[in-house]
């Protein structure tokens, strides 16, 4: 997900409003939030700022709270649920339980 504040830039071009003060920058971040990808626009300024300077590549606490309330009301529902496998089902074989053959019926049983 592109993660940026909306402005009267193009809407498929490389300049986003930066996500904290919404000023166009082509300046990127990736952060990586429940197993999948996003694309942060934050201008130099704000990565300064909101960069934790002791872990290399992550944000600072408050921020990082913002972003991933930013990207769980905006992903889309189909893809806030669980992916499933398109494999087919495992279709386990169960036993039967046997049942005991009667025993040889003769004409004398029957009359
Ligand atoms: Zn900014």
């Amino acid at each position: 997900m592109n993660v940026f504040t909306q402005t009267h830039l193009p809407k498929d071009g490389w300049i986003k409003g930066c996500f904290v003060c919404s000023r166009p920058t082509s300046n990127i971040k990736s952060y990586n939030y429940k197993e999948k990808v996003n694309t942060v626009f934050l201008c130099k300024n704000c990565e300064k700022q909101n960069i934790n300077s002791t872990v290399p590549n992550i944000f600072i606490y408050s921020f990082q709270e913002k972003l991933n309330r930013y990207i769980n009301e905006n992903t889309l529902e189909p893809f806030k649920a669980r992916t499933y496998s398109l494999d087919p089902p495992i279709i386990r074989r169960y036993h039967q339980p046997k049942i005991p053959t009667p025993p040889p019926q003769t004409l004398d049983d029957i009359v």
